[in-house]
């Protein structure tokens, strides 16, 4: 007989374009809930400082190996991000306006890709086994394809939007402290020109069937953050 207990695992996939929150929002979710937060573009903004040294960024050939044995550590706990390679902390680093400004040379490599979303599938699978960080509780996976690629089968499947003005605005003051016009104009680089080249290999400007929409521009972080809430089954 079933353990009455033991209750199913819950995937939450959370997608949506740059200064839509996705990272705040996500991080609160899986804390509420007790699960483990996996922020997939910080993969890729690894993976990326990775082939920087390696100085395979502009051969996109080389990219699959190298990631393939990128020795990269990684923590699922919401309230404690870190991110090692070859056990340096890289997790300021990767956050830099320079990773920023290539990382997409990574996340337009198909090859790239599929390396990546096999390791972060492999990082969803282990969390619905009660050996992983959650003890088999769930994970909420946030990036750009995880509700169409790498977690298709997520119970929640979440696009999280929010309007370009509102996403400018809030890169703007993460980034540079303001959200005046010279921060504006600079950080438009960062969000427009990045969430093209994004979108050009992933979908996450509209929402495939079976996932929901939160648009984020009118909502306080805690009014997001129960929009997700609410979509969790019963
Ligand atoms: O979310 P964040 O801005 O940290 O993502 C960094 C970059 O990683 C994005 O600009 C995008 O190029 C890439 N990315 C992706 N697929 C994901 C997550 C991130 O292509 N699932």
């Amino acid at each position: 007989m079933e353990d009455p207990e033991v209750t199913e695992a819950l995937v939450i996939a959370i997608d949506g374009p740059s200064g839509s929150g996705k990272s705040t929002v996500s991080k609160a979710v899986a804390r509420q809930l007790g699960l483990a937060y996996l922020d997939t573009g910080a993969m890729y903004r690894v993976a990326a400082v990775w082939l920087e040294r390696h100085g395979a960024l502009d051969r996109p050939e080389l990219m699959p190996g190298l990631i393939d044995t990128m020795p990269l550590e990684l923590s699922l706990d919401p309230d404690d991000q870190f991110f090692r390679l070859e056990g340096e902390d890289i997790s300021a680093l990767i956050r830099s306006t320079t990773v920023s400004t290539y990382v997409s040379k990574v996340s337009t490599c198909l090859g790239a890709r599929a390396v990546l979303v096999a390791r972060q599938q492999a990082v969803v699978a282990a969390e619905q086994q009660p050996g992983g960080w959650s003890g088999g509780r769930g994970i909420v996976a946030e990036g750009r394809d995880i509700t169409t690629v790498v977690a298709p089968e997520a119970a929640v499947r979440v696009l999280l939007t929010a309007s370009e003005r509102a996403r400018l605005a809030r890169r703007a003051l993460e980034v540079h402290g303001a959200a005046d016009a010279a921060a504006l104009a600079a950080t438009a680089d960062q969000v427009v020109r990045r969430d093209r080249d994004d979108s050009t290999v992933a979908q996450f400007m509209e929402a495939p069937a079976g996932v929901t929409v939160v648009d984020s521009s009118a909502l306080t972080i805690e009014q997001t953050v129960q929009a997700v809430l609410d979509l969790v089954p019963g």
